[in-house]
């Protein structure tokens, strides 16, 4: 047999050959710490679970669900929107339901992407951007996303034959790996720039609700002419904790939504009615879930970050989201590194260069584990890299 042109030229995902190191050590009886998941450690509240209890004992969601998902689910995104950003969609043209947002970040490719065609995507960035131009034979255009320029994806320099060709731009403030935040000036000038190259611009936005010292993270949608260029991905995932339930949405220009629904109903089924009310008891619920998890969060953040950068791992406090992005010592890659502090420390963390070559010399650090664990981490990590203090 022979495997497909798009899929010789994509890597194995970056976390499946990590949990694989991991999971050896721990067969081995090792207790590994580990940092390196993007996956809340807290388990869905209580009152979602029971949402979805309740829905499957209903047999009218045994059926097939709606292609784009149920009008009610799309409802709540709406009003969800509207209360927290104070933006007004239309649930069935402008709203889409996804089987996790990652699932439609990576179709959004088959929605806009043909062989030969540029998408634009952050020089570190989550691999799911990507992997939206290698499954079409597209190429990745890298905007360079440095410390220099505050981790804001730098468009300024596309080639202009690049320009003719390219799709559609990636970007995801508040940003995994970097925890950067993402000014609203800089989302109009992304705007802009779309709107004059006709590109769809794409924001990832899972990270929105996970912000800390009174932040608040935008969404696009706000801002003046995104409707007419813009898509923008929300997950349920990581402020409800669901990572594992796969349910999240599109929201922004009905043309685009409406393209790749157009995708996903030649290819999959919709999401479980069932999920979906789970995830309208989310939406709807007054948010005190998701407040609790952001202080946990910080609280996380507040003991971590000092701790590394004793131990000369320069980092700063992120604004938003569930990680510590951190510099490496000199000497390492930062593979060779979270190789190190894996086998010696017993603490998995991801390394920047995972995320892109622009991510070499960094490594991720989750706050998705529960306080005594992140103690315990920082205490080996101590020992090793700073011992004799
Ligand atoms: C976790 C994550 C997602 C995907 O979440 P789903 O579980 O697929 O909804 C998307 N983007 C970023 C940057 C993430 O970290």
């Amino acid at each position: 047999m022979r495997i497909s042109k798009c899929l010789q030229q994509t890597k194995p995902y970056m976390f499946v050959e990590l949990n694989r190191k991991r999971a050896a050590l721990e067969v081995s009886g090792v207790d590994v710490i580990a940092l390196s998941v993007g996956d809340p450690d807290g388990p869905t509240p209580q009152f979602i679970v029971d949402a979805m209890v309740q829905a499957l004992q209903d047999q009218r969601n045994h059926h097939y669900p709606a292609y784009a998902g149920s009008e009610e689910f799309r409802m709540a995104a709406a009003s969800y929107l509207k209360k927290r950003f104070g933006v007004e969609v239309d649930p069935l043209q402008e709203v889409l339901t996804l089987i996790g947002s990652k699932e439609g970040l990576v179709h959004l490719g088959n929605a806009f992407v043909d062989e030969g065609d540029y998408v634009l995507v952050p020089s570190i960035g989550y691999p799911a951007y990507a992997a939206a131009a290698t499954m079409r034979n597209a190429k990745c255009w890298l905007m360079p996303t440095t410390a220099q320029n505050a981790y804001l994806a730098d468009f300024s320099n596309i080639p202009t034959e690049v320009l003719a060709r390219a799709k559609v731009m990636f970007l995801g403030y508040p940003n995994n790996p970097t925890g950067a935040c993402a000014p609203e000036s800089y989302l109009d000038q992304a705007i802009a720039f779309c709107r004059e190259h006709d590109i769809l611009l794409a924001h990832d936005n899972a990270y929105c609700d996970i912000c800390f010292d009174g932040y608040r993270a935008p969404s696009v949608l706000q801002r003046p002419g995104a409707r007419e260029v813009a898509i923008e991905f929300f997950s349920l995932s990581k402020g409800y904790n669901m990572t594992g339930w796969r349910i999240g949405f599109a929201v922004g220009n009905t043309q685009a939504i409406q393209a790749l629904a157009s995708v996903k109903s030649n290819i999959d089924t919709g999401v479980f009615n069932a999920i979906q009310k789970a995830g309208i008891a989310a939406l709807e619920s007054d948010q005190s879930c998701v407040q609790e998890n952001c202080a946990a969060y910080e609280h996380r953040r507040n003991l971590l970050v000092p701790a590394l950068n004793e131990m000369e791992l320069a980092c700063a406090y992120s604004k938003a989201t569930i990680y510590v992005w951190a510099r490496i010592p000199e000497g390492y890659t930062s593979a060779s590194f979270a190789d190190y502090i894996l086998e010696n420390a017993h603490v998995a963390v991801t390394p920047g260069s995972g995320y892109g070559e622009d991510g070499e010399g960094f490594i991720r650090i989750s706050l998705a584990v529960p306080d005594d664990r992140l103690v315990e981490a920082v205490r080996r990590m101590k020992t090793l890299l700073s011992p004799g203090e």
